[in-house]
């Protein structure tokens, strides 16, 4: 087996920064040297990689992504196998994409059919939550069997979409308390569905059918409203784990706060749009264009929800770059459900309620939230702690991912901070969108190098991976509880 030797980087973890030499033999982390170390030691290897003035991180892992999703009469347009190639130009070696059960349909087999879209497929690992989008006793007794047998633990729920995938408080609960019996965490959309679409046919019918009407039609109370309700029913179905998807606002994510203080097991992502984007600058752009961002929870206006009443004092992406410095949002996930606008966002054309919900991002997650690092928002530490090593503990993986340490697959970064990236279509893009919804954003830093258990599949600006090469990780339950 080939052996890898990272000379002379600094190594990342959540808890502090050194330079030391990494050695990977085959496909997983054999030893670590003081520098000078492993020269004295005659440590050989196959290649070296010279990692001076540069980071070597744990490769990232995004809990959040949708590819070949159906939804809103097309699918995301993102394959596992292009989908996974866009993650390692990112330097994401894991993903954890959703697999779908829709209400009438059979969990086991919804998971069969994400096993077959991904087998073979694959640049990265890869692993699953199920979408259970049809709570009955039939899928319950299946969620017990995927998290005992098929290493799934984690199950999303959605209090949005109605007629879709949408659960009533009821089924809610009954999910929970299985989850609760079994040990698996449960993942909520939290957004108020029922009083939405209200206001959707309300707005429709008033003829306002632009893109930014969809975020106008989802106020951030709703959001609010659905995250406390979910943290209720979870209390209720005793202290189940529960993971708040997606969120992106300041007022829901008072609920999460205020349920971590008092000692819960409650937890929080939020996404790079949430922290970056105002609607001002996309939903809002005149004519069809704001369609490209449309996703759900909306982006949301810079300073206020217009119907947002309350005291907020500062704006959704102040709050929410504080949550992540504050542990009360863990993790930074994409929601990575990539559409185009030919054929597909242009389903909305003259109505925003018919455009595909989703947004391309798998690909510039660390670049981005690196940029929050030369910001000043949050420390290096915490950069890889909330893209790499607690997803990979949240979710049952550590410390297998997530972690530069003898024992942990070879799944590295080298992250080079004194480049620059500038994503855009004729840039940096290679997610299978006809636009970038980060068109123009330049980044100071880039990925160098990356290893996915052990094998190079990112250098010298080329992908040189191949699919196939990424393998289905069976996770076990969240290490992460209090
Ligand atoms: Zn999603």
């Amino acid at each position: 087996m080939a052996r890898t030797l990272i000379t002379n980087g600094t190594v990342v973890s959540p808890t502090g920064r050194q330079v030391i030499d990494v050695l990977v033999d085959g496909e997983t982390i054999a030893a670590m040297y003081a520098p000078g170390q492993a020269a004295a030691q005659g440590v050989t290897a196959d290649t070296t990689i010279d990692a001076t003035d540069k980071y070597v991180i744990p490769g990232g892992i995004d809990v959040h992504t949708h590819m070949e999703l159906p939804f809103g009469g097309t699918f995301a347009s993102d394959t596992f196998e292009t989908g996974t190639r866009a993650a390692a130009w990112g330097g994401v070696t894991t993903i954890v994409d959703m697999a779908l059960q829709r209400y009438g349909e059979n969990v086991i087999e919804g998971l069969a059919e994400w096993h077959r879209k991904a087998d073979g497929e694959c640049a990265v690992d890869y692993a699953f939550h199920q979408i259970v989008g049809g709570v009955d006793d039939e899928s319950l007794k299946a969620m017990t069997y995927l998290t005992e047998n098929e290493g799934v633990t984690s199950f999303k729920l959605f209090m949005a979409y109605p007629g879709v995938f949408y659960s009533d408080d009821g089924q809610i609960l009954r999910a929970m308390q299985t989850a609760a019996e079994c040990g698996a965490t449960i993942m909520m959309h939290a957004e108020n569905g029922i009083a939405i679409d209200v206001l959707v046919q309300q707005a429709l019918a008033r003829g306002e059918t632009d893109p930014k009407y969809h975020s106008l039609t989802r106020p951030s109370p709703l959001e609010a409203e659905a995250t406390n309700r979910a943290i209720v029913l979870s209390h209720i179905a005793g202290n189940v784990p529960l993971y708040i998807v997606h969120m992106s606002a300041g007022d829901a994510l008072e609920h999460v706060a205020e349920a971590r203080h008092h000692g819960r097991n409650v937890f929080a992502e939020t996404c790079p749009q949430y922290l970056y984007m105002t609607l001002e600058e996309t939903l809002a752009k005149p004519g069809f264009e704001g369609a490209k961002w449309v996703a759900s929870p909306p982006i949301r206006s810079r300073d206020h929800d217009p119907h947002f009443i309350g005291q907020m004092g500062h704006g959704h992406q102040g709050d929410l770059w504080k949550g992540l410095r504050m542990n009360e949002l863990a993790v930074v996930s994409t929601d990575h459900c990539p559409f185009c606008m030919k054929d597909q966002k242009e389903l909305g054309l003259g109505n925003f309620s018919a455009i595909p919900n989703g947004m391309a991002g798998v690909e510039h997650r660390m670049e981005l939230i690196y940029q929050g690092v030369v910001a000043g928002e949050l420390s290096l530490e915490r950069w890889v702690e909330t893209c790499c090593t607690t997803p990979a503990r949240m979710f049952g993986m550590y410390p297998k991912k997530g972690i530069i340490a003898p024992g942990a697959d070879g799944d590295i970064v080298v992250w080079d901070p004194n480049s620059k990236t500038k994503i855009g279509i004729n840039d940096k893009h290679h997610m299978n969108t006809d636009h970038s919804s980060w068109e123009g954003y330049v980044i100071d830093g880039k990925v160098d190098t990356v290893l996915s258990r052990g094998t190079v599949v990112i250098e010298n600006d080329t992908y040189v991976g191949r699919k196939g090469h990424g393998q289905f990780v069976k996770r076990g339950l969240s290490q992460y509880l209090v």
